[in-house]
């Protein structure tokens, strides 16, 4: 069987926009899309920043609408986890799902997953009171107590979307000084119901043995002490890393694990390309990643036609 022209793995707005692009140059691309289907997105409700929806539009609203255009235009969509990549053989082979599908050009677009605490008793709750979504679980915890961690902007947006639902949201933060943008601070601290607990990190969340959240055992940083708090839920917002295990080894990754592109979308691979979150550590946003899966699809395109890199632009 032919290899295909472009094989792209991930269906966030970096993936899904690659797809767009090189379909349109009727290069017929395939899409894994993976089983966290249209990424990060769809964990979110209101999208306001990206341009052209003016009254903002819904995250799951934005990732069907560009799945169904990179589709319209013959995009093939599988739905499958990639298990391995070969990208030392040529044409590189994908596997996925029992399949082996072999590319002249892989776009890599896995984008990035939330971090984690690591402690034993958050990983035995997640789920019954642990979470890294605030816009999936906040509903089930309606008029009670609940925790945020973490200091950057997305834990102050969850916490103020979470007191749409929580008679209290404490943000637990390691250091005194928030990491946060200062709007997203100013907007959190008018928020009645947030309050802080700075300089203090979660020691435990409790009770593991009931199998829900009842309480988190917060250390204070500077003195040690523990204080048992009472919460219902625990929504941990720490940052997020890259999903690179499957290229370890093959590709060049910087010290955190991101894919190192250069000059456009490419990679040290020639013929392999990495766009959206994947390889973006300081914008992260839908309309970055989009653009960045359009210089992906470009960049593959060109790499098809045997264009010299000294002409692509
Ligand atoms: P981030 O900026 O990396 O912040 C992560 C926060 O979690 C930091 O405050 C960090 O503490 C804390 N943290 C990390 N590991 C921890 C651990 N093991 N235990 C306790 N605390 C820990 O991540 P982010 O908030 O997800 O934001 C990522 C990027 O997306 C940023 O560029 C941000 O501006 C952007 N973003 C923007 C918006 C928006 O504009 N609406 C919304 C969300 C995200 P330290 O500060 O002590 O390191």
């Amino acid at each position: 069987m032919q290899p295909r022209n472009v094989v792209i793995i991930g269906s966030g707005p970096a993936g899904l926009t690659a797809a767009l692009y090189s379909a349109r140059a009727n290069l017929k691309p395939l899409l894994i899309e993976g089983l966290e289907a249209g990424g990060q997105l769809m964990l979110t409700t209101l999208i306001e920043n990206f341009p052209g929806f003016k009254d903002g539009i819904m995250g799951p609203d934005l990732m069907g609408d560009m799945r169904a255009q990179a589709e319209k235009f013959g995009t093939e969509i599988v739905r499958a986890h990639v298990t391995s990549v070969d990208l030392t053989m040529r044409p590189f082979v994908v596997r996925a799902a029992d399949q082996e599908y072999r590319a002249k050009t892989v776009v890599i677009a896995t984008g990035a997953s939330a971090k984690l605490l690591g402690l034993e008793s958050e990983r035995r709750l997640m789920g019954r009171g642990v979470s890294t979504c605030a816009t999936c679980d906040g509903f089930f915890f309606r008029g009670q107590e609940i925790a945020v961690v973490g200091g950057g902007d997305s834990a102050m947006e969850e916490a103020i979307y979470l007191t749409r639902f929580a008679s209290k949201v404490i943000v637990v933060h390691r250091r005194p000084m928030l990491r946060a943008s200062k709007i997203m601070q100013e907007k959190a601290r008018a928020n009645p119901k947030i309050v802080w607990a700075l300089e203090s990190e979660v020691e435990e969340i409790r009770d593991a043995g009931r199998n829900e959240v009842s309480s988190m055992v917060l250390r204070e940083v500077q003195t040690g002490r523990l204080t048992e708090v009472p919460v219902s839920a625990v929504f941990v917002a720490i940052g997020h890393r890259p999903n690179t295990a499957l290229f370890k080894g093959q590709i060049e990754l910087d010290a955190a694990g991101y894919i190192i592109t250069h000059d456009g979308a490419k990679t040290n691979v020639p013929g392999v390309f990495a766009c959206g979150d994947v390889q973006d550590h300081i914008y992260r946003q839908a309309i970055t990643a989009a653009g960045s899966g359009c210089m992906a699809a470009l960049d593959a395109e060109h790499y098809i036609d045997g264009i010299p890199e000294h002409l692509q632009t």
